[in-house]
């Protein structure tokens, strides 16, 4: 990593009032969070493509609640790491941090980030098709689980394949960015959508953009700065700085 260019990000986390953090597949894999790429092992015979659309959930119900069962299963065993805990630890009374994040794990909110902006639902949450019920709980709920409420089926709470964002969660995220005065793109290729248009819409703003990314992407030299690294090493590095920094000074102690 750079020393700069982490000297550079920790001034500019330090002196924002309100920071907008984009984190994608990269930011949850650091957990062990398995995702859709990865090839081989229990993840092999199922193919999201296929399986993450409604047309497939109405068609082959077990199936898809068996892929879900599965992901959800092994969610109970992830926790959030430590670049999930800086993030949530520099929210301070006069710097505000919104998480937009395309990752359906909740991850962010177990490491006590208070604003997240889930772009595509929660694999912990678990909806009716027919009503309004909802929980939010990682029990296995069986292979065909039915609505308690209305004996409708109960399906997985997260956006699928041609489904709409969840209703307010795009408008949530222009707002973040609309008011940010630095922006991150953590783990994430930022050529995908949504992630390319709200690094779009940072950047039509004027405002700093730094990337995390260990891979170099279409974003890399478009960003302000891009930091080479893993997620959770280039957060704690940048929160290494930070924190020397938002310690009193010796002139102010004595
Ligand atoms: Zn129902």
């Amino acid at each position: 990593m750079n020393m700069s260019e982490i000297k550079n990000a920790a001034d500019w986390v330090r002196n924002a009032t309100s920071i907008c953090v984009l984190t994608g597949a990269g930011m949850s894999a650091e957990s062990g969070v398995a995702t859709f790429r990865d090839a081989g092992g229990v993840w092999s015979k199922f193919n999201p493509a296929e399986l993450a659309t409604p047309q497939a959930f109405s068609r082959n119900t077990q199936k898809v609640w068996e892929w879900y069962r599965a992901r959800r299963a092994q969610l109970r065993e992830v926790l959030p790491h430590a670049g999930h805990k800086v993030l949530a630890r520099w929210e301070t009374p006069s710097r505000r941090v919104n998480v937009v994040t395309q990752n359906v794990d909740g991850l962010h909110i177990q490491a006590g980030s208070s604003s997240v902006i889930e772009l595509h639902g929660r694999l912990r949450a678990v909806r009716c098709v027919a009503c309004p019920f909802e929980i939010d709980s990682l029990d296995d709920l069986g292979e065909d689980p039915l609505c308690p409420r209305c004996h409708q089926r109960l399906r997985p709470g997260v956006v699928w394949f041609g489904e709409m964002l969840p209703s307010g969660a795009w408008d949530e995220a222009m707002r973040a960015i609309a008011v940010c005065d630095l922006a991150l793109v953590i783990g994430t290729s930022g050529v995908v959508q949504p992630a390319a248009s709200l690094a779009d819409a940072v950047l039509d703003r004027g405002v700093r953009l730094i990337e995390i990314n260990p891979n170099v992407s279409e974003l890399s030299n478009r960003a302000t700065i891009a930091i080479r690294a893993g997620c959770r090493d280039a957060l704690l590095a940048i929160d290494a700085q930070v924190s020397l920094w938002d310690l009193p000074s010796i002139q102010s102690l004595t």
